[in-house]
């Protein structure tokens, strides 16, 4: 079979009939058993044909019309009729395989398959799967009597009933392994793609939208996490304010100001060293965590930054401006908690804007 012949029949296989309300794994399933079936009686056919009496080959031939049309009408009626249909026909070829080759060969284990499939199709209620799967198992029972009471139709060579035995147990397998892997495929997908959207909101709730930097929700989180009492390294923090910034929206347009946010976001990532967290405190303000540095540590590294800020060149209305930044920073004392660290930079930094701005107060 070339590939677009396979495409082909793929495509036909997976043709979706179903409502809105039902699922469209269903009816791929059943027409993927109904095939199975089909290519099951074929290879029969093939196999015992010359020891079977015409009782035998009607019966073959009965079961392949019942399956090809089951597979027609999956196309033309809803999916739960189909179902329905697929497991009355079942049943009754099970009874007439039974009585007529024997407990022996092992059809009645496709019953089981009747049971996944009542488990895993449409959206019944629990108590009407557990009832199907009561009736399914009285209806092995029963027949397992009926056999017992009576001699098979035919009686297969034993070499022949082994055969048929590796047959039917290869065909159930199948059929029970097509049904779960579509079913919990389904279901694997679906939990994969909870858990990505669940990082993805949980990104979107820890990042700010313009700059892509951690919020100041997030950035409370990672101090609470990291000024443990059992924490005994340095930490020193610093909250930072653009200059004059209202003037940068006044005089280029918000959308400069903007611009102005995200490129110093780039600044804080390529400047200061991977460990150093920098997070969007508010507005024009912004909050850098120094995890492991003492004060002095931190002051050389903002001088670098700060610098590097004042040396950023933005062009807008044909004209080129640059902007500076004012920081306060606060060495963590161990003692204190992180609102007292927090408040002490935020006072150093209304100090640098009193005396000047553009300046580290430490
Ligand atoms: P100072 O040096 O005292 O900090 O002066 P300033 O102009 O920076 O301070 P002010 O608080 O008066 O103004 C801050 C401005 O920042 C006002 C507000 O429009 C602007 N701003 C806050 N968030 C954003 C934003 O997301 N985008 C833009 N474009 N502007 C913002
Ligand atoms: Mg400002
Ligand atoms: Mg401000």
């Amino acid at each position: 079979m070339n590939s677009s012949l396979l495409q082909k029949a793929i495509r036909y296989i997976n043709k979706d009939t179903s409502e809105p309300n039902e699922s469209p794994k269903l009816i791929v399933v059943v027409r993927i058993l109904v095939l199975s079936m089909l290519f099951y009686i074929i290879i029969n056919s093939i196999i015992y044909i010359s020891i079977l009496n015409n009782i035998g080959i009607a019966i073959l031939l009965v079961s392949f019309l019942m399956f090809l049309g089951i597979f027609i009408i999956s196309y033309r009626i809803h999916t739960t009729s189909v179902v329905y249909t697929l497991a009355l026909c079942m049943a009754a070829w099970i009874v007439v395989n039974l009585i007529y080759f024997g407990w022996n060969v092992g059809v009645q284990h496709f019953i089981l398959v009747l049971l996944i499939l009542g488990f895993f199709s449409g959206y019944s209620q629990y108590a009407f799967k557990a009832f199907c799967a009561a009736v399914l198992c009285c209806f092995r029972i029963y027949l397992f009597f009926l056999c017992g009471s009576r001699e098979p139709v035919t009686s297969l060579p034993p070499t022949m009933n082994n055969i048929l035995q590796i047959i039917n147990t290869i065909m159930i397998f199948w059929c029970i392994s097509v049904i779960s892997y579509v079913f919990s495929k389904d279901s694997q997908a679906l939990e994969g793609k909870l858990i990505d959207y669940n990082n993805q909101l949980q990104d979107q709730a820890n990042t700010d939208a313009l700059t892509g930097l951690y919020n100041r929700r997030k950035a409370m989180q990672y101090l609470e996490q990291l000024l443990t009492p059992s924490n005994t390294n340095f930490t020193s923090i610093c909250i930072c304010d653009i200059d004059f910034f209202k003037k940068v929206n006044d005089n280029y347009g918000h959308d400069v100001g903007d611009t102005v946010l995200q490129n110093l976001a780039d600044i804080f990532s390529t400047t200061l060293d991977k460990n150093i967290l920098a997070a969007r405190w508010g507005g024009e303000e912004f909050l850098l965590v120094f995890a492991g540095y003492n004060g002095d540590e931190a002051y050389n590294r903002l001088e670098t930054l700060r610098n590097s800020i004042k040396a950023l060149q933005f062009k807008a209305k044909e004209k080129t401006f640059s902007i500076t930044m004012t920081f306060g920073l606060a060495e963590y004392d161990f003692a204190s908690d992180i609102d007292a660290v927090i408040k002490e930079a935020d006072e150093k930094l209304y100090m640098g804007k009193e005396n000047g701005r553009d300046q580290i107060v430490f």
